[in-house]
């Protein structure tokens, strides 16, 4: 009989996946390295959701045949072992991109329109203070760019139409393909950040995208700008970016991930102005959570009963 480590708390819905499928399975909410290298030994198959799993901790899986990540990103599993010992690592490519697009949209009109500090006006007994308030400006007509046009940028890029956005997009990936996005138009990073009014980021972290948006980038934006990253942190230098802010090289950003998961309180992020943040929640509807366990739980069992979702598999190259 299989047995199955999830790591993080999942969905019932997909726990009920496990029990009809007759698969042994326990979840554990204890991420010590020490107790993780015990307790995944004998597991066949592992769920995750935010636990660091290092080669440390996989070498002691001496059964493991699959690693299912919830979620899309997986800068927090050790691939290059995975990769060495030819275990596939799946993600939930299916679930979370509305999620995340929803959420976008919800920092650009929070920035856009003020909302944080009108609450407080509000909630402060300062009613009449709205007209000191700085100006809030509308994504009607607006040109946005979106960095990265995979399954979170194309959501995003859909919600923006809405707006009557003129939409760009960045990912010479893509464009090197000579994939067809129209309505929307392809752009270069330097010409994409010197014309918008609206940027969000949607590429992975890698050794390649860390500090992606530095001084020099955000040198180039407009004094009008608001930037989002609900990517991952160290993708934005936030030293950089606080200082940018501080000296309103641009409007205002949005940040729903962090260079240090969670922030320590002395961080200099936290003291940055203009800025609206969110604790890495994007994709944490309760929707989007059940969509995220279920399809977790579906890739670990078309694995183990040899029909895997090859779509689903992000080091494909080693089945
Ligand atoms: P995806 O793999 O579908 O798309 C990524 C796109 O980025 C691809 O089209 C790729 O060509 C492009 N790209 C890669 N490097 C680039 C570069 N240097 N410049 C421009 N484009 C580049 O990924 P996705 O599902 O859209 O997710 C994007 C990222 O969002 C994930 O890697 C993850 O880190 C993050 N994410 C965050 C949350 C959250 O809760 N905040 C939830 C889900 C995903």
């Amino acid at each position: 009989m299989f047995k199955v480590a999830l790591i993080g708390e999942f969905q019932q819905v997909g726990k009920d996946l496990l029990e009809k499928n007759n698969i042994n399975y326990f979840e554990t909410l204890d991420y010590d390295i020490e107790s993780l290298k015990l307790k995944l030994s004998d597991c066949d198959a592992i769920g995750v959701r935010t636990a660091k799993i290092p080669s440390e901790v996989l070498s002691h899986c001496s059964k493991l045949k699959i690693i299912a990540r919830h979620g899309v990103g997986y800068d927090s599993v050790d691939i290059d072992y995975l990769n060495k010992h030819r275990i596939p690592l799946a993600i939930t490519g299916k679930s979370n991109a509305v999620a995340v697009a929803e959420h976008v949209i919800a920092l650009f009109l929070s920035l856009a329109r003020r909302i944080i500090d009108s609450h407080f006006i509000v909630k402060n007994a300062e009613f009449s203070k709205k007209t000191l308030l700085d100006n809030t400006v509308e994504l009607f007509n607006k040109k946005v760019l979106i960095i990265g046009f995979g399954r979170i940028g194309k959501e995003v890029a859909k919600r923006l139409s809405a707006f009557e956005c003129e939409i760009f997009v960045c990912d010479p990936f893509l464009e090197k393909k000579g994939i067809d996005i129209k309505p929307y138009k392809f752009v270069d990073l330097q010409t994409g950040l010197k014309f918008s009014n609206f940027i969000t980021i949607h590429i992975p972290l890698t050794k390649e995208t860390k500090n992606f948006i530095s001084k020099k980038e955000l040198s180039l934006m407009k004094e009008d700008t608001i930037l989002v990253n609900t990517s991952r942190g160290g993708i934005i230098n936030q030293e950089d970016l606080c200082l940018a802010l501080e000296q309103k090289k641009l409007l205002g950003a949005g940040l729903d991930v962090f260079t240090n998961e969670p922030p320590e309180g002395n961080d200099i992020i936290l003291s940055a102005k203009n800025i609206v943040f969110t604790p890495h929640n994007a994709a944490l509807t309760l929707e989007c959570r059940k969509r995220m366990a279920i399809e977790t739980i579906e890739n670990i069992l078309d694995h183990l009963q040899n029909n895997t979702n090859i779509e689903n598999i992000v080091n494909k190259d080693i089945l």
